[in-house]
């Protein structure tokens, strides 16, 4: 009578090997979820080196002076051109050929890849957020402006651009870049951008002295300058609106 010799395993023994992979799975995913994390916020940082040198490539050919945030807005009129349609930083800086035209859908060097529209270009409004101080409208030396504005503090502490993020609605759910951050805001929460730091609770930057990286909220005191990006809120990694 021949031997069956068949390896059999219990549901016992089975249950203990699902249950081993699932252990090492809980151990690896996270480590794998920071090193796309990790990924991602170089792509950030190395989007605004990119966006630094196109600013500065735009104030070369403009007499010094960086782009405005946004013409069309509070009455104002772009120079020289009779327009009153709205340009963003982003637009102007295309114009001049400074950074390409982007189709929608592209990747963009405007974009963050950890916030809608994740590292695509989808609109204007939805890039990273450049400087808008509340009380002057746009001074960093832009053309409207007789006096040029130029940071007092350091430029290696002067932000131009970061991460930032809004609701769309004063009521609607955190979850879009924007492609302007005000100075400071009291009062209810606003629909306008904010620094968001969803890069493990960083937020990446670019700086007048043409250096970029990533700024956890402790390092944001030295911002609230009156010559500096002024905020007195953010956004945390999960979208929370939080007090300075
Ligand atoms: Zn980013």
């Amino acid at each position: 009578m021949a031997t069956e010799k068949r390896i059999r395993f219990t549901l016992i023994e089975l249950l203990v090997v699902i249950s081993i992979i699932a252990i090492l799975a809980s151990m690896l995913l996270p480590a794998l979820r920071n090193a796309r994390e990790m990924g991602k916020t170089t792509v950030c940082v190395n989007n605004f080196k990119q966006v630094g040198m196109a600013l500065y490539s735009y104030a070369g050919d403009s007499n010094s002076f960086l782009p405005i945030t946004e013409v069309g807005n509070s009455g104002m009129t772009e120079n020289g051109w009779g327009s009153t349609l709205m340009n963003t930083w982003a637009q102007k800086l295309a114009k001049a050929g400074a950074i390409k035209t982007y189709a929608i859908g592209e990747s963009s060097i405007l974009v963050c890849p950890s916030l809608f529209p994740f590292g695509k270009f989808y609109s204007h409004y939805y890039i990273y957020g450049y400087r808008y101080p509340a009380t002057e409208h746009w001074r960093l030396g832009n053309e409207y402006n007789i006096n040029p504005w130029y940071p007092k503090r350091s430029p290696t502490k002067t932000a131009l651009a970061g991460d930032s993020g809004c609701k769309y609605t004063a009521t609607s759910v955190f979850g879009q870049a924007y492609y302007y951050m005000p100075s400071c805001s009291s009062g209810a929460e606003p629909m306008n951008g904010f620094i968001h730091t969803r890069h493990q609770n960083k937020a990446a930057f670019i700086f007048a002295d043409g250096h970029a990286e990533t700024v956890g909220f402790k390092q944001f005191v030295p911002f609230t300058d009156p010559d500096s990006l002024l905020i007195n809120h953010y956004y945390d990694q999960n979208g929370n609106w939080i007090e300075l």
